[in-house]
């Protein structure tokens, strides 16, 4: 079981959390300008990396914000988090 640290919540189970993809690869600028393979290829080829990778996850069942999650993909460590999104203040 992962402890993630919510920026904006604290740590939390992960249950709490729904898995959101790889934050490393930005979405195309124009997406309507890619191939299908282009297109094909950033919606479904993704690296599988061994050691640290950058993750998004929302905390679904808290403040329902999106954040950033380094994790170790061997050790299953949760390195670091950071938001993604301020906080809101009103
Ligand atoms: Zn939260």
């Amino acid at each position: 079981m992962l402890l993630i640290q919510c920026p904006f919540c604290g740590p939390r189970d992960q249950v709490e959390f729904s898995y959101g993809g790889d934050a490393g690869v930005p979405r195309p600028a124009d997406p309507a300008a890619l191939s299908d393979d282009k297109w094909n290829a950033w919606l479904n080829e993704r690296d599988n990396p061994a050691g640290e990778h950058d993750e998004l996850w929302q905390h679904s069942m808290g403040c329902r914000r999106w954040i950033g999650v380094r994790r170790n993909t061997l050790s299953h460590e949760v390195v670091s988090s950071w938001a993604l999104q301020p906080a809101k203040t009103a």
